[in-house]
Formats: C-alpha cells, sequence, structure tokens
C-alpha cells in the first residue's frame, strides 16, 4: 500500500509510476525502432504536463506534442529538452518563439510557412518543421489532393526544413471503418510525391492511440501517443484485439464533509430530483461540477466509500455531491470518498463516467478542473 496523504481534501492523484509503466508497455508494444511521441497537450489530458513530461523525458521518450506554442513553452521554461512538435503550429508574429525555444512547428499553411522561413532568415536559422497532411480527418493539413504544389511552394522556402511529415486519423478506433487504410494509402503517395520533389523527411508518423494499437501498419517512424500513456483506452481502443497493459494514472479522490440521518420521503438537492425510500444516511461530499464532476451524472454515478459502491443521488450542484451511504457501515465524516480510482477490487473508471455522459474518458481527465490539486506519486523529494 502506498502512503496516503494527510490532506484529503477534493484532490487527483496522478501515479507518476502507471505513467512510466503504460510508457514502458507501448514502447513494448510497437517496435524498438519506432520512435514514441509523448502527447502532453491540454495539460497532459488534465494530468500536469510538467509533471507528465518530466517524468516521460527521464523514461526516454523521444518527442513531446503539445497543442500551442503557450503549453511548449511552459515545458521548455520547465527544463524540458527533449523536442516539442506544436501540432496547431505557427502563428503570425509568433515566429521568434518557435526558432529561441527551439519547438518544432506542424505546418499546412503555406502563408504561415512563408512567415516562419523569413523569421527564419533574419535569426539565421534552418528551422526543421513537419508538414501536416490532411488525409480525411477534415481539421487542418494541406489537403492530399494538393500536395504537388504545396511541395514546390515549401521547397522554394531555403530556410525551412521539413524534417517531419504526420497525418491524423479520423477513425482509428472503428475497425469497421475504411477510412483508416484509405489514409495510410494517401499517406504513403503523398511521401512518394514529396520524395520525388526532392523533399525527404526522417520522421513519417501517422498513428494515434487506436491508429498504433489496430493498424501496425501505420507506426512507421513514430507513433503519437497519448491517451495510452494515461492508462485510458477502454472508449478508444477497438474491442477484442491485442493491446498494451495499461494502469490508470488519475484517481480523484475527496472526502466526507457532512452526515446525517434522514427520514424516509425526504428530497436531496436542487430540483428535488431524488427523495429517500426508507430511511437514510446521505453524506455529502465537496466536489461539484466546477471541479469537474459533471452535473450529467446526477443520480447515475457511483462512488467508494470504505471500499463499497454508493450512489450518487440528487442534482449535482457546483461545490457539493450527496451520496447514499445507508448501506455502508461505520461512515464517518472524513472517510476518504474515491471518484474516480479504485480500492480492494472495487474501480471507478474515468471510461465509466464518461459513458455515462456520453463522452470519452479524455474528456473525463481533462475536464478535472484547476480547483482539484494534483498530488504527484510518488511523492517528490
Ligand atoms: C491529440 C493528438 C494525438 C494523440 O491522440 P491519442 O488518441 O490521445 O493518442 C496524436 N496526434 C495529434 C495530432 C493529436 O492532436
Amino acid at each position: 500500500m502506498r502512503k496516503t496523504f494527510d490532506t484529503k481534501q477534493t484532490r487527483a492523484e496522478i501515479d507518476l509510476e502507471n505513467l512510466a509503466f503504460n510508457f514502458h508497455s507501448i514502447r513494448k508494444f510497437v517496435s524498438s525502432d519506432v520512435k514514441v511521441m509523448g502527447v502532453v497537450k491540454a495539460d497532459a489530458y488534465g494530468h500536469g504536463s510538467i509533471q507528465c513530461s518530466k517524468r516521460l523525458e527521464s523514461e526516454g521518450v523521444d518527442w513531446l506534442g503539445v497543442a500551442s506554442i503557450e503549453e511548449a513553452i511552459e515545458l521548455r521554461d520547465s527544463g524540458i529538452r527533449i523536442p516539442i512538435l506544436c501540432f496547431r503550429g505557427s502563428r503570425l508574429g509568433l515566429e521568434s518563439l518557435f526558432l529561441d525555444r527551439d519547438i518544432t512547428p506542424s505546418l499546412f499553411d503555406i502563408d504561415r510557412a512563408r512567415e516562419l522561413d523569413h523569421a527564419a532568415g533574419i535569426a539565421g536559422i534552418r528551422k526543421k518543421v513537419h508538414l501536416k497532411i490532411d488525409t480525411g480527418m477534415g481539421r487542418v493539413g494541406v489537403p492530399y489532393q494538393n500536395i504537388a504544389l504545396f511541395a514546390d511552394q515549401i521547397s522554394g522556402l531555403s530556410n525551412l526544413e521539413v524534417e517531419g511529415v504526420m497525418t491524423h486519423f479520423a477513425c482509428a478506433d472503428d475497425l469497421t471503418s475504411e477510412l483508416t487504410t484509405l489514409q495510410i494509402d494517401r499517406f504513403n503517395n503523398a511521401i512518394a510525391l514529396l520524395r520525388e520533389k526532392g523533399i525527404r523527411p526522417r520522421i513519417i508518423d501517422m498513428a494515434n492511440s487506436p491508429g498504433a494499437v489496430a493498424f501496425p501498419e501505420s507506426h512507421a517512424s513514430m507513433v503519437r501517443i497519448g491517451g495510452l500513456l494515461y492508462g485510458l483506452g477502454d472508449d478508444v481502443l477497438p474491442k477484442g484485439i491485442d493491446r498494451p497493459e495499461l494502469r490508470p494514472v488519475m484517481s480523484v479522490k475527496s472526502e466526507i464533509a457532512f452526515l446525517k440521518s434522514i427520514s424516509s420521503g425526504e428530497g436531496i438537492g436542487y430540483g428535488q430530483t431524488f427523495s429517500t425510500s426508507r430511511d437514510s444516511v446521505i453524506a455529502t461530499v465537496p466536489i461539484g461540477y466546477y471541479d469537474g464532476y459533471r452535473r450529467a451524472l446526477s443520480n447515475r454515478s457511483r462512488v467508494i466509500v470504505n471500499g463499497r459502491f454508493a450512489p450518487v443521488v440528487g442534482r449535482i450542484s457546483m461545490d457539493w455531491t450527496a451520496i447514499d451511504v445507508t448501506d455502508i457501515k461505520n461512515v464517518r465524516v472524513g472517510d476518504e470518498v474515491i471518484l474516480i480510482g479504485n480500492t480492494d477490487g472495487n474501480q471507478i473508471k474515468a471510461e465509466e463516467l464518461a459513458q455515462l455522459c456520453e463522452s470519452i474518458s479524455y474528456e473525463t481527465t481533462c475536464g478535472i478542473s484547476k480547483r482539484v490539486p494534483r498530488i504527484y506519486l510518488p511523492e517528490m523529494v
């Protein structure tokens, strides 16, 4: 058993050992010559990007991936030295940040490319960029049909070096979709075309978590892994296929702040959407939808108290959630309440809460708000 914390406030415990375990599990799953990019955008899916990135860097991850330049700078400021790819790419006026802080932009727009080339020329730097090709996601990327023209245009920009070429899958979690295979074909054709035009990227990458697991032919020279690192997979990986062993990284815990015995027929919370049908013991927990414990879970989710499940009753409000602990013995104020996590063989995964909200686990962990302090395990010394 790990040491429990004396602070029993509402908190998210981030198990960095499990993060490292998942990373090595993924490493083993893809072949050893495939690089792994740890995707730590969105504060590492709510887990804390600095702490997660530092641990991943020390475990030997090859690249880190973030969405915005601000996220990349936060990592550089914290001392991260390994290459960082910024998915949203360069923005007008911010080129010098990419140059000065050694952050690699993904590139999908010729105007941004020209601005970056110009800034690199002034700085006397040959700037490495990763070209993003849209092969079917339909979000950002040079449309695969236009790759020849784009190749000609970018070849004229002598201060840029296309180090990498990437694409992103739309449906890799769905084995009934033929889109992924089509995307891989389109991408490989685009790479061939780039090569004909004299562009020879060293790094070629397509796969996100479901792509890396379900489509080994998409591994190329690197995989970009987010969800799996955080042990999230049940709702983004296709069922019934071989997958790396994963352990959840985030637990969300709180404590019982208030306890009361009430008789049958009493209402609980806003709208009185729940009333007791027996004499009941109701506990109130200091977590609410501002913390990211979604209101959509009202009267639907469950928590763990003293090793046993207890249902959430009534509406979840901004700051409080009520639970029915009538069937649990010896409950006291101050007892630990597990909202995501496990104990004594009982487990509540982020996936379970996500499903109740018709969402995915990524949104659950991303949604645990800044009010909830992240406590890193093992304790830093
Ligand atoms: C978020 C993201 C990933 C990671 O996806 P997961 O499913 O979390 O592994 C990979 N590539 C790009 C471009 C992304 O935006």
